[in-house]
């Protein structure tokens, strides 16, 4: 039964008076407020504030909070996303007062401990890619993009050369295109093949002098493995370019394969994703970078060095871009990823990639009579199925099959992303699941493959919002709530 307290907002329960605690009178003489507050800047009528009692207040948060879906309490295979289990010890030791208390402007003498773990977790980075040089600044996957960008900008100026294009697959992420916009390079967009690789004909087209960055994620968008992934890195070098990593999707490979030892140049990790940071409708995250040597000298800073004595320092790199977020990055998701890697080890990290990549293939080969999935019978941590079949033989499209499942209690997958795959759906179970979990969502996806396609139509049914207009609610948003009665 749906509570009322949840759907109405603190201003209609609000009532003139209501008070969330009461005080004793006072028993100092009251002074005119005027008296200590210049009269310019007092404000003619107080704010009309909500007026509610201390159980009104918790009792509509409480209840929201119930309105929305989370890694906590459902299974939530978003592509893409990588929406593992969060562990609570690492919020447990993230909240360790000497790591929460610690004040960004604390002296390094004082600060030793954080730099400490900080300087391991960029030791760390730099043996799971592969390469030597990590900043830990950036605040997410896309800030990675662009500082790394930013790096290869500055690196190419130095060597005087000038360099116009950043090339990159049409399954790319939107992240990268948009990164190297901003970065001021133009953008090149290179087909893939049918069955989802880079085409390496179209990339041999493109490759010249003007060259600076060819960016890929691998495993790839679709969840594949880019097979030719040396042999692309060796024809970008050739002409003197660079290869960028987006680390998205290093969940599948960690302890396997590195992006450094495949011949990339710069990557970025999501710690928030890889390393279980909770994230979520946009944040938070870290978004660390990894690059070879000759490239280490430009990267934002301040890295943290250690003396031979063994005490750390903050420091900025000789010819760096500077910085890209305040003190030592997003500490918050750092330190969860520190605990994380800590906790597993090289053997245990090995082990999330293998049960990550197990998971998907079991589901995919559970859908596939379904949801078949156009490049393969096989993928990485996650692969890309299409509904269009169902959408043709039944009328239930992606969006549909999408919407139908929060009602049993799922999180929706990915849907129409990457844009190479009609009706896509792209399904990232995570290791963290079980098989009982897996047989529950896949059955489900094939129950509702037989429901009534317009009851399908209409789903949610169970959800406190059903179906919002996206597109008015992203051109035409009401950010401001208006009573009823005006
Ligand atoms: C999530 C993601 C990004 C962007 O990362 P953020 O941390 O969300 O900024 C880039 N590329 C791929 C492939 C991703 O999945």
């Amino acid at each position: 039964m749906r509570n009322r307290q949840a759907t109405q907002l603190l201003f209609e329960m609000s009532r003139p008076g209501r008070r969330g605690a009461s005080f004793p009178p006072s028993d100092v003489p009251e002074q005119p407020l005027s008296q200590l507050i210049p009269e310019s800047q007092l404000a003619a009528a107080p704010p009309e504030l909500p007026e509610l009692t201390e159980p009104d207040v918790i009792r509509h948060f409480v209840n929201l909070s119930t309105m929305n879906m989370s890694v906590d309490t459902h299974f939530y295979p978003l592509g893409s996303c990588t929406m593992k289990y969060n562990p609570k010890r690492h919020e447990r030791l993230a909240s360790l007062p000497g790591l929460v208390d610690l004040h960004p402007y604390a002296a390094e003498e004082s600060s030793q401990g954080m730099l400490e773990i900080l300087y391991e977790l960029q030791d760390m980075l730099a043996e799971i890619s592969g390469l030597p040089a990590v900043s830990l600044q950036p605040a997410a996957g896309a800030q990675g993009e662009l500082a790394a960008l930013l790096v290869a900008a500055a690196y190419f100026r130095d060597r005087g050369e000038q360099r116009s294009k950043v090339l990159f697959p049409d399954s790319a992420h939107g992240t990268n295109p948009a990164s190297a916009r901003l970065a001021g390079f133009d953008c090149v967009q290179l087909p893939s093949t049918d069955d989802g690789f880079v085409d390496l004909n179209r990339l041999r087209e493109q490759l010249d002098d003007q060259t600076a960055v060819f960016m890929i994620t691998n495993p790839n968008t679709l969840g594949m493995f880019e097979r030719e992934i040396s042999t692309i890195s060796a024809m970008v070098h050739e002409v003197g370019g660079l290869v960028y990593i987006d680390g998205a999707n290093m969940n599948a490979i960690l302890g396997i394969a590195r992006p450094g030892d495949f011949g990339g140049d710069m990557m970025h990790y999501n710690v928030h994703k890889t390393f279980t940071g909770p994230h979520g409708a946009g944040g938070p995250g870290a978004g660390p970078i990894a690059v070879r040597d000759f490239l280490a000298d430009y990267l934002p800073g301040p890295l943290v060095t250690k003396s031979p004595e063994g005490s750390c320092q903050l420091q900025h790199p000789a010819k760096s871009i500077g910085r890209v977020r305040s003190h030592f990055g997003n500490v918050g998701i750092l330190l969860r990823g520190y605990c994380y890697l800590r906790t597993l080890g090289a053997l245990g990290l090995r082990q999330v990639s293998e049960h990550a990549v197990l998971n998907a293939n079991y589901l995919l080969a559970k859908l596939k009579d379904v949801l078949p999935v156009p490049q393969g019978d096989r993928c990485m941590h996650e692969f890309v199925a299409t509904a269009k079949p169902l959408a043709q033989d039944r009328g239930i499209t992606a969006m549909d099959l999408a919407k139908r499942l929060l009602d049993y209690g799922f999180h929706a997958p990915t849907v129409y992303f990457p844009m190479v795959v009609p009706e896509a759906v792209m399904i990232e179970p995570t290791e963290t699941e079980s098989r009982e979990t897996l047989d529950a969502f896949a059955d489900t996806i094939v129950q509702i493959a037989s429901e009534d396609a317009d009851f399908v139509h209409q789903a949610p049914h169970e959800t406190p919002v059903s179906r919002p207009d996206e597109v008015q609610a992203a051109r035409q948003p009401i950010l401001k709530w208006t009573p009823a009665c005006e």
